[in-house]
């Protein structure tokens, strides 16, 4: 049995093999060549002092000692071919990891998805990026691998199930990502790394007998008698199954309006909204380390703050350190923004969602839309920051004190979102009880964090896709709809999921509770 160890140590000692063994074999008293491996199970940085600390979980395995090393492999999955059919709307990490659970437990998925397939999406990004043109099945949120692809690949998640956040952790590291995201505390991929591990599931589900349409829309769900029949497509052509796992994500404002129109229940949800917040990561690394310069072992510092400002919480969302800005927009007229960051997070700039919480009452003012009122609040501030930053993908910017003193920007720096902004006053975006919140609450970040009040900090708006603003309520423990039988709403769109890891979760207890209900 290996000897397990929690240790603090510099990060030139956590990060040298040749500094490492001495300092564990000098901790356990045994020579250091009486060591035979040093397997870490965990690291984190402690910044909390000025000098920091790695904290690493070791597991030390003597000479002699036999050598066990958790091997990481894919189920063996069975081909699907002729088993029962069960139809998952949506490529993005709930529906993928359906399909790939589906496939182990026997049956046969039809993944539907709207958008391209990785390498074909990358070209309708290119177009929103440089020439504001926002393909409406085809974008960072539509597409093969879902909203998550071109993103941070931010892993961590709040749920409190380790063994099924470490069980898609294993799998993606089958699928090719690096076996250090079951190490790091606050693991990521990043978006140069995600579009691979994506293609090699949809491969590994097509190999095994599942089938995987892109460009393919669902426009109508067939229900006869409360129960799923199946799909209807874009071209008119229908597809039958009794079993339906609806993973659209939070962005698919018709599938919300078609439930509606079916006179399906759905129920508005409160979300949150606010603004992209970009810092010099540099500024960042200086506030979190306490230092000028990170160094070599230190990574582009993130940070994560919570503030109660007069009732509400306002919070950090999705920070992507050395990361970039993108237009997140899904539908012509309207501008959202979001961030990403490549693996090595090596951009000049850190970017993060300030959100404020959202409470049902607030969509008062979309009363008459009923449950899609939280929807057409978003949409409203979506649509009205795209005609005061010019009717383009541009989005309205100010910088962080202008915006706290109600006072229009006279100059915006280029910042990383590459469609450009416009200088715009945040008081003519959002309500007013957004805009005081957010005003006040800046003011007390920087009470936190010093130095991250200042306006060299640019504001783009609005952050708004945060989680879905509806609910497809389904059985806690069948996981079938209130309603309509043999559907099963999942994932981020749904209400079930906020992030990959979950909604990759939420995918697979779909598919689990199909099975069972098939028997
Ligand atoms: P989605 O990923 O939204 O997938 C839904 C899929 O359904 C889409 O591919 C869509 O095209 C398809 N679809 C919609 N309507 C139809 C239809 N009618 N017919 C057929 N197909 C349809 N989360 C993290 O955990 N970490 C991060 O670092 C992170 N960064 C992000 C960065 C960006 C830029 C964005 C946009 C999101 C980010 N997120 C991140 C959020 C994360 O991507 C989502 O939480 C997650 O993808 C939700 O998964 P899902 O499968 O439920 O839905």
């Amino acid at each position: 049995m290996p000897r397990e160890l929690l240790v603090q140590v510099s990060p030139e000692v956590a990060h040298h093999d040749e500094q490492l063994y001495p300092h564990i074999a000098k901790l356990i008293q045994v020579p250091v060549q009486d060591i035979q491996k040093i397997v870490v199970i965990k690291r984190s940085i402690d910044a909390r002092q000025r000098t920091i600390k790695f904290n690493l979980k070791l597991h030390v395995f003597l000479t002699g000692e036999p050598l066990v090393v958790n091997k990481v492999e894919l189920p063996n999955y069975p081909n699907v071919e002729n088993a029962q059919e069960v139809i998952v709307v949506g490529a993005g990490p709930a529906g993928l990891f359906a399909a790939l659970q589906l496939i182990e437990l026997g049956l046969k998925p039809i993944v539907l998805e709207r958008g391209k397939d990785v390498r074909g999406r990358r070209r309708d990004l290119k177009a929103i990026n440089r020439d504001g043109i926002v393909n409406e099945d085809s974008n960072y949120c539509f597409g093969e691998g879902g909203a998550g692809t071109y993103s941070d690949g931010k892993l961590y998640t709040r749920s409190k199930k380790r063994g099924d956040v470490d069980r898609i952790l294993q799998l993606l590291v089958a699928f090719g990502a690096t076996p250090d995201i079951m190490v790091e505390a606050h693991p990521h991929i990043g978006t140069n790394k995600l579009p691979q591990i994506i293609q090699d599931i949809r491969e590994k589900i097509i190999e095994h007998g599942g089938k995987v349409l892109f460009e393919t829309r669902v426009t109508d769900i067939l229900i006869k008698n409360n129960e799923v029949q199946g799909v209807q497509i874009q071209d008119g052509s229908t597809i039958h199954a009794s079993k339906l796992i609806l993973a659209t994500g939070h962005s698919a404002r018709d599938i919300f309006e078609l439930l509606h129109r079916k006179e399906v229940l759905i129920e508005a949800k409160p979300f949150a909204l606010g603004v992209r917040a970009e810092h010099p990561q540099q500024l960042i690394d200086s506030i979190q380390y306490s230092c000028d310069f990170r160094g070599a072992y230190l990574p582009p510092a993130p940070y994560s703050i919570v503030k109660q400002i007069g009732g509400r919480g306002m919070y950090s969302f999705c920070m992507c350190p050395g990361g970039v800005i993108a237009p997140c927009a899904t539908a012509n007229g309207e501008v959202v923004t979001n961030g990403w960051s490549p693996s090595k997070r090596d951009q000049a700039t850190a970017n993060s969602g300030i959100v404020v919480e959202l409470r049902l009452e607030d969509f008062k003012p979309f009363a008459q839309f009923g449950p899609l009122a939280g929807m057409e609040f978003q949409k409203d501030i979506e649509q009205r920051a795209w005609r005061l930053a010019g009717s383009t993908q541009q989005v309205p910017a100010q910088r962080m004190v202008d915006f706290s003193q109600s006072k229009i920007s006279s100059s915006i720096p280029k910042t990383s979102y590459v469609p450009g902004t416009q200088s715009v006053e945040f008081g003519e975006v959002f309500p007013g009880f957004l805009t005081q919140t957010m005003r006040e609450g800046f003011v007390q970040f920087g009470k936190s964090m010093k130095g991250y009040f200042t306006n060299e900090a640019i504001l783009h708006a609005p952050e708004s896709r945060t989680s879905s603003p509806v609910r497809i309520p389904r059985d806690n423990y069948t996981l079938e709809h209130l309603q309509i039988k043999g559907l099963y709403p999942c994932g981020e769109g749904a209400g079930y999921a906020g992030g990959i890891i979950s909604a990759a979760i939420d995918g697979e207890k779909c598919a689990l509770k199909i099975k069972e209900a098939i028997g």
